[in-house]
């Protein structure tokens, strides 16, 4: 039987006391705060803090830094730079009190009052200050489908592709919590039947289905972070969509790469889950031909089962379509290698920059995780149950990414993140 809490949560919910994922949320009335979720409530962390809940925290923390305001601010960057075994203490708080043996919470109707919020009324913002974003390439079934398509099928992965996790620098600026509008970008593009380029709105605006990582205690300029170690510095993740406009796209990126076309908007889901609540789903990686180099080689290196799904809705459509599945266990370079890549120059990572996977598609059709693939470029348009056709996501429509990890008998669920499209 799974450790159960006194609040009752569905075998469904993303939020079971397995999980536990931390964010920032504002309430009717009040500041913005840190908080979990658990089943369709929140706690809120900040109050807890203010009655003392947390002090066996700062004690966990080497050196017994003052951890005592670390939850009431308007972002998790100061929790996040404690370090894992101040989040395992956290978590063991957490969990002993929202447990069904727990009489705290469970028997006082008025602290509860105060402590939750219903998910439904209250505001969530970003979970971090993000300083830097970068993006990964590290799905080998999209990079090689991309490729086939620019390159052909012989010539599709790039000679770096299987020795290191490529990756740009993306911009952190214009990363935004769930839910809000995605303005349809305007550009320079170029028809491929025109000498010229052309200026006016993106035509063909996608959606690339991710995951990423959030730092936590970062590295030194110059010490760069052995894989070994390289978890330590990881917090937890959360779902991206890396809005695309591959008109833009294409017409920029050489020989520098991605630029307008994506850092237009970039939307990632509220909740993080870390990875203590991921644990139980750890899996070991893909098998990698050639073996890397030792810097980015570890026996015990690991990914994570994590179902995802991506939904569309146009605005003629009374409920999403799923148009694809696919699974997190589906990239090539694990985090691990990713962080150790990142930081091998000596490049250092700061408390809340955001790492993300790329997209992330799986080896069949159906679980490609961006229009550009599911499409093949436009040849092969979507067939949506309302009758309509995409080659591309149009003014209206709204794309989520849901996904989780099945458990026997819970789930450990990311929530979701969403975004409709509007007009330029
Ligand atoms: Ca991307």
């Amino acid at each position: 039987m799974p450790l159960q809490s006194f609040i009752d949560v569905s075998q469904e919910s993303d939020f079971p006391i397995q999980n536990l994922p931390y964010g920032i949320f504002k309430p009717h009335q009040g500041s913005p705060r840190a908080g979990v979720a658990i089943s369709n409530l929140i706690l809120d962390l900040s109050l807890l803090e203010e009655l003392g809940h947390f002090r066996d925290v700062a004690a966990a923390v080497s050196g017994g830094r003052n951890a005592s305001r670390i939850f009431s601010g308007d972002s998790l960057n100061a929790f996040m730079a404690l370090g894992r075994p101040a989040w395992k203490k956290t978590r063991e708080i957490l969990q002993n009190l929202l447990s069904a043996e727990s009489s705290t919470l469970r028997d006082d109707a008025e602290l509860r009052a105060r402590l939750f919020h219903k998910q439904g009324e209250v505001t969530m913002q970003l979970p971090a200050r993000i300083g830097d974003y970068t993006d990964f390439y590290s799905s080998y079934y999209h990079a090689h489908n991309v490729g086939s398509m620019l390159r052909g099928p012989e010539n599709a992965l790039m000679p770096n592709w299987k020795w290191l996790p490529v990756a740009y620098h993306g911009r952190a600026s214009s990363v935004v919590v769930s839910g809000t509008e995605v303005k349809r970008p305007r550009g320079q593009t170029k028809p491929p039947d025109s000498s010229s380029p052309v200026y006016g709105p993106s035509k063909s605006l996608d959606f690339e289905l991710e995951t990423a990582f959030f730092i936590g205690p970062g590295n030194s300029l110059g010490q760069p972070v052995s894989i070994d170690h390289a978890e330590d510095h990881i917090f937890g993740i959360v779902l991206m969509n890396d809005w695309s406009a591959r008109d833009i796209q294409t017409w920029e990126y050489q020989p520098l790469g991605p630029f307008l076309a994506k850092n237009f908007c970039t939307s990632i889901s509220p909740w993080v889950v870390t990875l203590e609540a991921l644990e139980p789903f750890r899996k070991a990686p893909p098998a990698q031909d050639p073996p890397p180099l030792s810097y980015l080689n570890r026996a015990a290196d690991f990914t994570f089962d994590i179902q995802l799904e991506a939904r569309l809705q146009t605005a003629k459509m009374t409920q999403p379509q799923t148009i694809t599945r696919t699974n997190f266990r589906n990239l090539y370079w694990s985090i691990a290698q990713q962080l150790a890549h990142h930081t091998v120059n000596g490049c250092n990572l700061q408390t809340g920059d955001l790492l993300a996977s790329g997209t992330i598609s799986g080896p069949t059709e159906d679980s490609r995780g961006c229009m550009l693939e599911l499409t093949w470029r436009g040849a092969n348009p979507l067939q949506l149950s309302s009758g309509e056709i995409r080659k591309w996501l149009e003014d209206g429509d709204a794309l989520s990414i849901t996904g989780y990890c099945q458990g026997d008998g819970y789930r450990i669920g990311f929530g979701e993140v969403n975004g409709r499209i509007i007009s330029a």
